[in-house]
């Protein structure tokens, strides 16, 4: 840290980045954080894991429309409430980067703590539209932190969009969110992923059916084993085995 930036920081300490209050959890958090965030005590003790024995479901589509894949396995140690409620759309629409980052490094420490690990990390792509939109895919910058902690291969052009679609959470039935994604994904012919054990990382796990269309690309192009992470998210069925 520069002189100049140290000296700043005690005049005026910068302010938590999720509720823009003073930053007093500073340097007593738990977890890794990204040199550029901040975080109160409120906020701090809003970031509540899911207990141990809940963070491993099933990927089920909602509503369930016959999964190719069934058996499709969901890491998520966080519910979509409390800290990530307030986070999870400043982080969508506020250009704040680095709550991405925090939100990897989350999920890098909890998958290194549960043991769950693959070969290779790859994040659910971003349209190009939504990417000149906010300047970043936060699912790529939360699969790059995560990869780092639990050293697995991470690379962000493994998936890629064949074609731009609408945001899942703006339309209305299970359906149309489904044919929504069906065919949005390839795995890019540069890669050959045969035989390996993939994780595919998305912020929020919410129908289901961005993570299922992205491993379904994955298994055909030959991957042994496919399954996703994502940081938060609302599901019900949890899945009795870890991976
Ligand atoms: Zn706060």
């Amino acid at each position: 840290m520069s002189l100049l930036k140290h000296t700043w920081d005690k005049i005026l300490p910068n302010n938590c980045t999720i509720c823009g209050k003073t930053p007093d959890a500073d340097g007593r958090i738990p977890y890794p954080v990204p040199e550029d965030f901040h975080i109160c005590f409120k906020c701090l003790s809003s970031l509540v894991p899911q207990p141990s024995d809940r963070r491993f479901f099933l990927c089920l589509s909602e509503p369930y429309k016959g999964d190719p894949y069934p058996s499709l396995g969901l890491y998520m140690p966080f519910p979509y409430k409390g800290f990530f409620e307030t986070a999870v759309p400043k982080m969508k629409f506020r250009s704040c980067p680095q709550i991405a980052e925090f939100a990897g490094m989350l999920l890098g420490t909890f998958m290194h703590k549960d043991g769950v690990n693959a070969s290779l990390i790859v994040p659910v792509p971003l349209s190009e539209k939504r990417l000149k939109e906010r300047g970043y895919n936060q699912a790529q910058l939360i699969a790059y932190e995560a990869s780092g902690i639990c050293n697995i291969p991470f690379s962000n052009d493994v998936l890629v969009r064949t074609r731009d679609t609408q945001r899942q959470t703006e339309l209305e039935t299970g359906m149309v969110r489904s044919a929504n994604v069906e065919g949005a994904f390839k795995v890019s012919s540069a890669y050959d992923v045969t035989g390996l054990k993939v994780i595919v990382v998305d912020d929020v796990a919410t129908t289901g059916f961005t993570l299922h269309e992205a491993a379904s690309e994955l298994y055909k192009a030959g991957a042994a084993e496919v399954f996703c992470c994502a940081v938060c998210g609302n599901r019900a069925v949890l899945n009795a085995e870890s991976f």
